[in-house]
């Protein structure tokens, strides 16, 4: 049981939960942003002479936040404004576009004095304004009418309407949903999924489950796991039986209803999105069952990675021997990958290794070619996922990519961020895997400084395939 724990939220050297976590210091930036530009519409908004006031909402307000994976995806950040009177008092009340038209004029006029600012969105959004800022992240300001007195909410939209919409109510249902022994497992369960959207959506955007879709599916079957939860359970484990339930609970009925207001369905996928929302969830159940049947963990990490891609990490190793489960032979040899390091125009070959590359700049050219071609089975998927680390790519939220195919024997690649890296190449028959070997690329900012690398022994790890079913 939990036989990719440490990989998930454990001692290993990456884990699925540190890729996806954003950091001490990322969260501190986002808060001191929102704190000030809330600070900002309090004071200016109170001139029209209502009160006003913030509340944080969505991922960050969770505590389910997660970091861009993509280069160019930004951190979304969600800050409710309101204002407040009671319709009985007033003669006449704003309407909903005034409100949106009054945040929005205070959005640009802040852009002015907030060199941090890169671009207020023109027009705004139906349900919010959003203010982008340079470092990676945005902030939306949806804006809503508060009566304190019967403590109700209504979204002003753009378009002129009031939306019943109460994120206060529904954050409560979420906090109260689960006992606070298990809320932690809950928010890392949560920022799984919400890290298997962000990738497996990529060419299916209109596919992709809202945040607020996964949490409450999470939370929902998470809390039906009553006798799991009581005795402990592994992050891993609890997600194969998340995973399960929302893989039958979806294939039966599509609507997820709002748990505090039941008229509200929270599933927004449309009809023509819908097959391919259900053939990812589908793939990513798939991996749930292969990494339960996995015998260790680095099956278990393989089968889970045919869903996460580059986000789930791999074990620590440099390569991997896939045996047959009866005899212990090894089902293929390991290939041997040499790598050319070109300049960033590719005119001159500066070096070349094997099966690592032990310091390089950044802005380079590298070329990863299989040598050993004939232990490559035909009709083998040849897989190459590039998983970056460190604070540079973190920074940029470029966690990785992948890309592969039948004779895929070679991948051009680029060096880019400062840290250690990993090349992994799997391959991979009639979707099972049988055998892998990671590449470790070590980019540095000054080539020249690092010492002479030395002779070292590679790794190797045995996995046992999985039982067939
Ligand atoms: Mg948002």
């Amino acid at each position: 049981m939990g036989k990719a724990a440490r990989l998930f939220n454990g001692t290993a050297e990456q884990t699925l939960y540190g890729r996806v976590t954003p950091t001490a210091e990322q969260r501190e930036v986002l808060q001191t942003q929102w704190n000030a530009l809330a600070d900002h519409l309090k004071e200016q908004l109170a001139a029209w002479g209502y009160p006003i006031s913030t509340w944080l909402q969505g991922s960050y307000k969770y505590g389910t936040l997660i970091k861009p994976v993509h280069k160019g995806e930004e951190y979304d950040v969600d800050v409710g404004v309101y204002f407040e009177w009671n319709p009985g008092d007033v003669d006449i009340s704003p309407t909903p576009a005034q409100l949106r038209h009054w945040v929005q004029r205070e959005l640009v006029e802040y852009r002015q004095s907030n060199p941090d600012v890169e671009r207020v969105e023109e027009p705004p959004k139906e349900r919010c304004s959003r203010v982008t800022y340079q470092r990676q992240f945005h902030i939306d300001t949806p804006t809503y009418h508060l009566n304190r007195g019967t403590d109700e909410r209504r979204l002003a939209c753009l378009s002129g309407k009031w939306e019943n919409s109460d994120p206060k109510a529904l954050y409560k249902w979420f906090k109260n949903a689960i006992g606070s022994d298990n809320r932690e497992q809950l928010r890392r369960l949560v920022r799984y999924l919400k890290g298997w959207a962000a990738v497996a959506f990529e060419e299916a955007p209109a596919s992709r489950p809202s945040s607020i879709l996964l949490t409450v599916l999470t939370t929902e079957a998470f809390s039906e796991m009553w006798g799991a939860r009581l005795l402990g359970i592994a992050d891993d484990d609890a997600l194969v039986a998340v995973i399960e339930s929302m893989y039958v609970r979806m294939h039966k009925d599509r609507r997820v209803r709002n748990p505090v207001d039941r008229d509200e369905d929270l599933n927004r996928i449309s009809d023509e999105a819908w097959d391919a929302f259900l053939t990812r969830l589908t793939v990513l159940r798939d991996a749930a069952q292969m990494s339960s049947d996995a015998e260790d963990e680095a099956g278990a990490a393989l089968a889970w990675a045919g869903a996460f891609s580059f986000l789930m990490p791999l074990p620590e190793t440099d390569e991997l021997e896939v045996v047959e489960h009866l005899s212990g032979r090894a089902l293929m040899q390991i290939p041997e990958i040499q790598v050319q390091v070109f300049d960033s125009e590719r005119k001159s070959l500066l070096a070349t290794h094997m099966n690592e590359v032990p310091a390089v700049g950044r802005n380079q050219a590298l070329t990863f070619t299989i040598v050993n071609r004939q232990v490559i089975p035909d009709f083998a998927a040849i897989e190459w996922t590039v998983r970056n680390d460190g604070t540079e790519a973190d920074y940029l939220g470029d966690l990785g990519h992948a890309s592969g195919g039948i004779g895929m024997f070679s991948v051009d690649e680029r060096t880019a961020y400062v840290g250690k890296h990993y090349m992994d190449c799997i391959i991979r028959c009639n979707g099972s895997v049988f055998s892998a070997r990671r590449i470790p690329v070590f980019i540095s900012a000054d080539v020249r400084a690092l010492a002479k690398p030395v002779q070292r022994n590679w790794t190797r790890l045995r996995t046992r395939r999985g039982r067939r079913r």
